[in-house]
């Protein structure tokens, strides 16, 4: 069996990709610095002995730094690495903007230096946001986007981007990148308080207050439950294909109609409310999969009303936990 590197481990899909990994039999190395994760997430993952974490920033791990010299012979020498860290909510990521512009520049850099230096191949988590507000529709990957270079979102977008172009670059010197561009996803531990929509509408709906839409509701998303996406990531890192490859739900809705879902699942009668539309908010997303169903035979099977029941009663049997934990940002 192998060994794995996740960075971003504490996070939402850190933690699920770790469990995955942990129950092919690999043993997995976790680094995080807590921005967006969480506690509870590092704390169950090391029930398992396989597992071992490091608390430190990405930003700490340039090549020539002891922090770099500790994960080169964390090793012996790792056969994956999976490069998530980065804050993945709108709230969150454009708190700090520069700090998110450097997490997806030099973080992104350190851990392909870490490839190169330890002979691992490297998962570079992109996202459907380098396609920013599009204009054709589907998303296939040959598509090369509308993003925004002056607004809020484009530190993540270009961020994303430059990740990247950084990717192709040590491919250029050999190193065995593969690019996943993740689509919304939502699942069980997410961060009850990171303010994408699934995680809001789930958490108003458990405290039975009212459901915000921003803007009027039309736009849309296509969201994918958090097993599908890591099935998609592990294949897309083992896969033959140097290109990016799109991972995400076919099914699209519109935020209202997501609303209406999430008010179904809680069987409680709930008003919405509606506020401001974000600026740059995307107004329509839906990836085209077929690279992946071809490349990797990958595609999603979990519906979304499967998945929404999946997640609230989680979160409504876990929120005060959290609550009481104090990760709540
Ligand atoms: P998340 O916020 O739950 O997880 C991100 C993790 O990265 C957190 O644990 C956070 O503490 C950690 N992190 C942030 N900055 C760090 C730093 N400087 N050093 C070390 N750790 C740091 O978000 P997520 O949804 O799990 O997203 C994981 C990855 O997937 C991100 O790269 C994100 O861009 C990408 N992605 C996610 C989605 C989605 O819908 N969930 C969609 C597209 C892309
Ligand atoms: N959104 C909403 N209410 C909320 C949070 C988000 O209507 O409480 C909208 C948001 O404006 C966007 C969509 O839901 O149109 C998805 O937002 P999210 O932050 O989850 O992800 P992203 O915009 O990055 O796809």
């Amino acid at each position: 069996m192998g060994r794995c590197l996740v960075t971003g481990a504490a996070g939402f899909l850190g933690f699920h990709l770790c469990q995955q990994l942990l129950s092919e039999g690999h043993v997995v190395v976790g680094l995080d610095n807590f921005m967006s994760g969480s506690h509870i997430n590092r704390d169950d993952l090391l029930k398992n002995k396989a597992f071992s974490f490091f608390e430190r920033d990405v930003l700490d791990c340039a090549r020539g730094t002891a922090g770099f010299q500790e994960l080169v012979e964390a090793g012996p020498r790792f056969d994956e690495i999976y490069h998530l860290a980065c804050p993945a909510s709108p709230p969150v990521y454009q708190r700090d903007p520069l700090n998110t512009l450097a997490v997806c520049y030099e973080g992104t850099r350190n851990f392909l230096d870490l490839a190169q230096a330890t002979g691992a191949r490297i998962l570079i988590a992109s996202t459907s946001e380098i396609y920013g507000d599009p204009i054709e529709h589907p998303q296939s990957e040959a598509y090369r986007g509308n993003v925004n270079t002056m607004g809020p979102r484009a530190c993540y977008d270009e961020g994303k981007r430059v990740s990247e172009t950084l990717g192709y670059l040590y491919a250029s010197k050999g190193v065995v990148v593969r690019t996943v561009r993740i689509f919304n996803t939502y699942g069980p531990r997410m961060s009850p308080g990171d303010g994408r929509v699934v995680t809001n509408f789930v958490m108003q709906a458990i405290r039975g207050e009212a459901l915000t839409i921003y803007g009027d509701g039309s736009q849309t998303r296509s969201f994918c439950f958090f097993s599908d996406t890591i099935d998609g990531l592990i294949a897309v890192a083992r896969s033959d294909c140097a290109d990016p490859i799109n991972i995400g739900s076919q099914e699209e809705f519109t935020v209202g109609e997501l609303a209406d879902m999430v008010i179904d699942v809680c069987g409680r009668p709930l008003s919405k409310v509606y506020a401001a539309i974000p600026e740059d908010d995307p107004v329509r997303r839906r990836p085209d999969t077929s690279r992946a169903l071809e490349k990797l035979g990958w595609q999603p099977r979990v519906g979304i009303r499967e998945g929404l029941q999946k997640m609230y009663h989680y979160m409504a049997a876990t929120s005060g936990t959290y609550e009481k934990r104090g990760v709540t940002p």
